[in-house]
This record gives structure tokens, sequence and C-alpha cells, in this order.
């Protein structure tokens, strides 16, 4: 059986109670990786049929799904390059806050977390080291293939309030805001110093009474808003992170990347500050 035959037996509503971040992430560790079939809660495993029982899924473990995802990364890498092959750079910079670099390479440059991109329509770089991770080149090839839309009003709204979201909330919650929050306990301070290597700016008058407070730039048109409570130990509170995103960032990104960019967003300032 395949990872898409047995997806259907799931519900796909990415909930993650088998421990998987997605359905599709546990339909592969089952075809593929050899995890029980009973860890979602939802799937009816007798209807699997003897066809399921009698086959070889594998036994490599997670290592063998990680390889099966890692080739799904990268197809989807070369998709998202055809996808933008047709893409003028020199009149879609501005629409997602780009410059152009020119005829001559016809590429996008870009900031992403602080750093420079270059953007080719084969190849992309950040500082001037080639992307290893498929999955920032699908960040980036994506943001380019949306194409942009209305600017940024830095009207910040939850990641519960946006469309198709629900499962990807605890995402955002264990890989980025508990990440940061767990990091940076009991050291404001350091999170602000390295605040600016992200390309992150100090709200020095936040309306709420944080500890502090960010402007962050992911990507060009893709502001976030980061908030930072330090635990209080008297009141038993821990440490908390918030990301508040632009009313209008699905206008730039899929829910996906999106929640990719948090969680590079938490590794590279703890990274930086580590
Ligand atoms: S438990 Fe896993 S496979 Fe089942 S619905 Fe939730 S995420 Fe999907």
């Amino acid at each position: 059986m395949q990872p898409l035959e047995f997806l259907k037996f799931t519900p796909r509503n990415n909930c993650g109670e088998c421990g998987y971040p997605a359905c599709l992430a546990f339909a592969a560790a089952v075809t593929k990786g050899g995890e029980q079939p009973d860890k979602c809660p939802y799937v009816d495993v007798s209807a699997l049929g003897d066809e399921f029982a009698t086959t070889d899924h594998g036994q490599d473990g997670m290592e063998g799904v990680e390889k099966l995802l890692d080739g799904k990364d990268v197809a989807l890498v070369a998709y998202l390059k055809e996808k933008t092959s047709g893409i003028d750079f020199s009149q879609a910079a501005e629409k997602i806050g780009c410059e152009w670099s020119g005829a001559e390479k016809d590429c996008l440059l870009l900031q992403y977390l602080g750093r420079d991109v270059e953007l080719c329509h084969k190849t992309v770089t950040i500082s001037e080291q080639d992307v290893e991770d498929p999955r920032d080149q699908i960040l980036l090839y994506n943001y380019v293939s949306f194409g942009g839309g209305d600017a940024p009003k830095r009207e910040w709204v939850g990641m519960e309030s946006l469309p198709n979201s629900i499962s990807k909330v605890r995402t955002l919650r264990v890989y980025c805001e508990e990440r940061l929050a767990s990091f940076f306990t009991d050291k404001t301070e350091l999170m602000k110093t390295h605040a600016a290597e992200l390309g992150a700016v100090l709200d020095e008058s936040p309306e709420q009474s944080c500890s502090a407070a960010f402007f962050i730039s992911v990507l060009p048109r893709l502001p976030m808003y980061v908030l930072f409570w330090d635990e209080e130990k008297e009141d038993n509170f821990p440490a908390k992170v918030k990301v508040l995103f632009d009313e209008k960032v699905m206008d730039y990104l899929d829910i996906e990347s999106l929640v990719f960019a948090c969680e590079r967003m938490a590794e590279r300032w703890v990274e930086l500050a580590a």
C-alpha cells in the first residue's frame, strides 16, 4: 500500500494525536516505516484488508520515512521551479518586495531572516551558500509563485484566525512558540540582543503588557509580530511566546510554508543566541 492509499483511511485533519505533524507523514510512516496503523485513533484497522496485513511495510523505521519525505520535498522544489519559470522577475520583484538583479543574471534579491537571498529561476543561495534544505527552497519559491497581493497593513491576527489553520496552531506552538519561550526563559535581554541579526525591530511601546515585542520581516512582505512574556516565578506562570501575522498574510504564502517560516525563525533565533 502506498502512503496516499493509506491516507484515505485517515480523516485527514492533521490533528497530530498520532505523534506525527500531518496525516500524510503518518501514512508514510505506516506504509514505509513499519509504524502501527492503530496509532491514529480514527483509522478503522479492520477496514485495511488482508493485503495490508500481508504486505511488507518496510523496516527502515523513521529513516525510511525521512528519505521518502525528502524525496517528496525535492519533487515539490522541482515543481515550484517549473511553476516560477514563466514568471517575469523584473515585473514580479516590486510586488513581493524584492529587487531585480538585472537581465544578465535575472534573479530576485531579498532578505530572509536577516540574510541575503539570491533566487534565480534554477538556483537559490542564502548568504552566497547553496540552499541544501529543500524546505527552505519550497518556502522561497512558494513566496515568489504566490506573486504578492495587497500590501501588509500590520493588522495583526493569530494563526487560529487564518483559514484552514486548525491543525497548524499546534505545530506553530510546538515548533516555534514553545521553543522560543523555553530557550529565552529568564533571558529577555539576550533575546533582544540577537533580534536585530534576524532583521527584527524591538517594539518600544507595545500595547500589551509583555516583557518584549518584536516586528520581524521573515520575508520582505511577510511581517510578523512576536510577543514574549517571561516567566513569573511567584505566580507560577511559565514563559510564553505568541506569534501574530498580518491579516493579509495568505496573499503571500500558503499555511504550510507560513508555519515552516515560523519554525525557521525560532531555530535561527535560538542558534544565534546559543
Ligand atoms: S491521529 Fe495522525 S493520522 Fe490520525 S487524523 Fe490525527 S494526524 Fe491524521
